[in-house]
């Protein structure tokens, strides 16, 4: 390629100058791409390519209308490129150019979506000296949020990034080698990964730029790790660096305090459903169920607390006496959900104007909003329930008086029907600035001198047909009918002549024209300067605008709260700190919406801290599981839950996984993550956990899969001492009943009538029915010989399923006893005994006896059978053949 000069030359220059995929450099009224780019973005968005020679070259090039950068910019971002955006500017010498911004999905202040848009940075500290641990830091530059957590390992990174579920992740140094965690973040968090400059994280540079930003005793008071304070100077520099302009609505940096929050790891929030289905579907999540909030704030609120629960009682409490007021309160309910529609995003506001970008329709969208505040107020002061509430204190939580003076000063300046434009004028009521109300009142006059005058040249010289108007390239001008023209007086001076008509001019028309001209200039000159200082005057009270927005996302998600509760019969959970967890006939509260539900009790306590769930294939035990869970989350953000009553003992954790073979089906998980996510659970569960396991240890052959389940149940039970609910279609962990004091049986029942199998979705205490098939086929009306030879040979199918395991040298299978008293294979058992005298009579015969080929390959055909899917009379069939060939053998 040649050098290429001129404009194109400068954009390849600049381009050079920085790390952004693509660069756009404004040329006049356009914003234009070139070369690679040009043909990139033509690409991706449809745009039509021209060519642009420069030098004897020529190069593609691309282009929109400056208007219309916003929207291409956001497609392009969401793509995952990262655009620069040069500025053109006048010089002395003409134009000059300069990259003035660089957009990113973390930066992208554009955004229509109402969800955050969090930029994260995460910074792996185990490496250096000192505390230790990972560091975390989340901002959201469209609402000005900006958050940090410790982390005390990879995992947990892990769980406050799933938490979050930032857009754009900057990896710290340490973590960007860290190919394991880097692989889990790409494959759980739909994130860009940008590498920024590894200075940033400097932990020097970076405590400095957070001392600046948030004031050296804020972050004295925040007692964060190193890493962490790294991780927030990161995300400062890249947002200042990247031209976002927000910094000045970043006004409080939070400290996110795992103590606070119930832990809820990665797999748990995908495994209720929290925001998103398993399938990736916003519909059918727990959010999109529950969500009645009005305004796009109060959404936000509401996932956050859904996103992270919380575990302090008060907290929880003040919550539920909100909720309580205003479900019961349901025509002040409906009006605070009016006055709550007429709401903006004042915290998106708060950063648009810190940006600059705000525009008078903006500012008065704040006035609106500032005003919801005090309705707010009177609404709850009037309704002497929701007045005793903490309701009261929330809306008074805002400096209000500070809020009224700032919609009072907006509502004497922004006119009320201000134009879209900043620089065109009309933005200002009259009274608000002496010198512009001069402008104006001068502008008018000369106006309404024009307005008039064609009447009064008609009058004067008798003209008909006269009228006056302006165009771009005569000015202003007299036109008058041809038939007319010939009549004019001498002081006209002709213009054109058009077709059916003359335009002139006069020497006091010209006059006017450069006086309303200047005036016009004036009058947006002035009112654009007087814009910007009210609009800095806004964004200077950004942190308030984030109160008062808080206070009203905070009523708006409590009365979504509320809604749900009062729409959906919900009752308010007695909270509590012991152990206990007594849920009487409790609902999903997703499932409910679309399934007559059959409500189902749970209880859980210092006695019975272990539920064994057992029951059919599709008897309903993952959806009880996932009830239960789902009641203490919910009760957990201070929401009522879907059941008759319920008392809940607050968790400090809920962790859930689901056997690999289930989530197989939707090609998610492997047994190796099943088991990673196993070990996790074993030791980050605590006595305070509510832990739910579904089929784990069933992506494996059985021996192991048994195995597993049975130890992590006795660890779970004996060392951990989480209230558990465990699913599990081995059989064999109900004996555990009988031997671990605090593990209890529930199974779902189902029946049968008319030979189809009915689920009644009915929790009930005591393991299953073992013989639920066989008990199928004696429904369906099997002969009584056939049923109970079934049960017997399925009675020895049992007992070899305990005992046979091939090890050794030998190719003789040994046969080693598992014993369900102490959890542990036995030794090769020998012909003549050997086993332990507490054995019973029957065992002992049965491990000491050998079985014929036939007999072995009847039984072992038996065992294949699924009683749960095979209809009930090829059951029968079955059975009966079965039957016949052990008959034989045993002639
Ligand atoms: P399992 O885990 O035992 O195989 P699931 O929990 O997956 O069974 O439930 C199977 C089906 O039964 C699901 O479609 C679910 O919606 C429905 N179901 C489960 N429990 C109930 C209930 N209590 N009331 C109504 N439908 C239910
Ligand atoms: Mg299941």
């Amino acid at each position: 390629m040649t050098e290429a000069t001129g404009i194109v030359g400068e954009f390849f220059s600049l381009k050079e100058d920085t790390d952004a995929d693509l660069l756009t450099m404004q040329c006049g009224d356009f914003y234009e791409f070139f070369g690679e780019d040009a043909e990139t973005v033509s690409e991706e968005l449809d745009l039509k390519v021209s060519q642009k020679s420069s030098h004897g070259s020529s190069y593609p090039m691309a282009g929109v209308p400056i208007d219309d950068l916003t929207p291409y910019l956001k497609a392009l971002v969401e793509r995952g490129y990262r655009v620069a955006v040069a500025d053109q500017y006048e010089t002395d010498s003409g134009h000059a150019r300069e990259v003035v911004r660089v957009v990113t999905p973390g930066t992208l202040l554009e955004t229509t979506d109402a969800d955050a848009q969090y930029l994260a940075a995460v910074v792996d500290g185990t490496e250096s000296p000192g505390d230790g641990g990972y560091g975390l830091a989340f901002a959201d530059v469209t609402t000005g949020r900006f958050l940090v957590a410790d982390a005390e390992d990879a995992d947990d990174a892990l769980t406050e990034l799933y938490r979050f579920d930032p857009v754009e992740v900057l990896p710290g140094p340490g973590v960007r080698t860290d190919d394991d965690l880097l692989g889990l973040v790409r494959e759980r968090i739909d994130a860009a990964l940008t590498l920024h400059e590894t200075e940033a994280f400097a932990p020097k540079r970076a405590a400095h730029a957070v001392r600046e930003q948030f004031g050296e005793e804020t972050v004295g008071r925040l007692a964060i790790g190193e890493p962490t304070l790294a991780a927030a100077g990161a995300v400062l520099d890249y947002v200042a660096e990247t031209g976002t302009g927000v910094l000045a609505s970043m006004t409080r940096i939070q400290a996110h305090h795992g103590d606070d929050h119930v832990t809820l790891d990665a797999t748990t929030q995908r495994n209720l459903e929290l925001t998103e289905t398993m399938q990736g579907e916003r519909e059918g999540s727990l959010f999109a169920t529950i969500d009645h909030t009005e305004t796009s704030a109060g959404g936000r609120l509401l996932k956050e607390w859904l996103q992270r629960p919380r575990r302090s009682l008060e907290t929880l409490e003040r919550r539920q006496e909100s909720v309580a007021a205003l479900s019961s309160a349901a025509l002040a309910r409906d009006e605070l959900q009016d006055r709550l529609d007429e709401a903006y995003d004042l915290a998106r506001l708060a950063s648009k104007a810190s940006h600059g970008s705000a525009d008078a329709r903006d500012l008065l969208s704040v006035r609106q909003t500032l005003a919801v505040l005090p309705a707010l107020a009177e609404t709850i002061e009037s309704n002497p329930d929701l007045a005793a509430s903490p309701l009261s204190d929330i809306v008074d939580r805002p400096d209000r008086d500070a809020a009224s003076e700032l919609r009072e000063a907006l509502e004497e300046a922004i006119a009320d029907e201000p134009p879209s434009t900043v620089t065109q004028g009309g933005l200002f009521q009259r009274g608000y600035d002496d010198e512009l109300d001069e402008v104006i009142d001068r502008h008018e006059e000369v106006k309404r001198w024009l307005d008039t005058l064609a009447d009064r040249e008609k009058k004067q010289y008798g003209l008909s047909h006269v009228t006056v108007d302006r165009n771009k390239t005569d000015g202003y001008y007299i036109q008058v009918g041809k038939s007319a023209a010939d009549g004019v007086p001498d002081h006209y001076e002709e213009i054109k002549t058009l077709k059916n008509s003359k335009r002139f001019t006069t020497d006091e028309l010209e006059e006017k024209e450069r006086e309303i001209l200047r005036l016009e200039e004036q009058r947006g000159d002035l009112e654009y300067e007087l814009f910007e200082e009210l609009r800095e005057e806004v964004a200077a009270r950004a942190e308030l605008l984030q109160d008062v927005g808080r206070a009203l996302a905070t009523v708006d998600a409590l009365a979504s709260l509320a809604t749900h509760a009062a729409e959906n019969r919900w009752v308010q959970p007695e909270l509590h700190r012991d152990d206990r967890l007594d849920v009487e006939q409790g609902r999903h509260p997703v499932v409910e919406q679309t399934t007559e539900f059959v409500p189902n009790d749970v209880r859980l306590d210092e006695e019975r801290g272990f539920l064994v769930v057992t029951g059919p294939n599709m008897s309903g035990k993952s959806t009880y599981m996932r009830q239960v869970a789902g009641i203490v989350l919910l009760a957990q953000i201070g929401s009522f839950v879907p059941a008759e009553s319920a008392e809940i003992g607050l968790v400090d954790g809920i962790f859930t996984r689901v056997g690999a073979l289930d989530e197989l089906a939707q090609g998610r998980s492997t047994f190796m993550v099943e088991m990673s996510e196993l070990s996790n659970i074993l030791h980050t569960a605590t006595e305070e956990s509510l832990v739910i396991l579904d089929e784990v240890g069933r992506g494996t052959a059985t021996y192991d899969g048994i195995s597993i389940a049975w130890a992590a149940t006795e660890y779970l039970h004996n060392e951990v001492q989480a209230k558990t609910l465990f699913a599990t279609h081995y059989h064999e962990l109900t004996g555990l009943a009988e031997k671990l004091p605090r593990v209890a049986n529930v199974h779902v029942a189902a029946d049968e009538r008319d030979g189809d199998v009915t689920f009644l979705r009915t929790v009930r205490d005591g393991p299953t029915d073992r013989s639920y098939g066989i008990h199928v086929a004696d429904l369906a009306g099997v002969p009584d010989p056939v049923v109970e030879r079934s049960r017997d040979v399925l009675e020895r199918l049992r007992e070899e399923k305990a005992i046979e395991a091939k090890g050794g040298t030998s190719s003789e299978p040994v046969q080693t006893v598992f014993d369900l008293g102490d959890g542990e294979f036995r030794g090769p058992a020998n012909a003549d005994g050997g086993q332990p005298a507490d054995r019973d009579e029957t065992n002992e015969h049965e491990q000491g006896e050998t079985v014929d080929p036939e007999t072995k390959a009847v039984l072992e055909e038996f065992a294949e059978i699924d009683v749960n899917t095979t209809p009930p009379i090829e059951l029968v069939t079955e059975v009966q053949e079965l039957q016949e060939r052990l008959e034989e053998t045993e002639r």
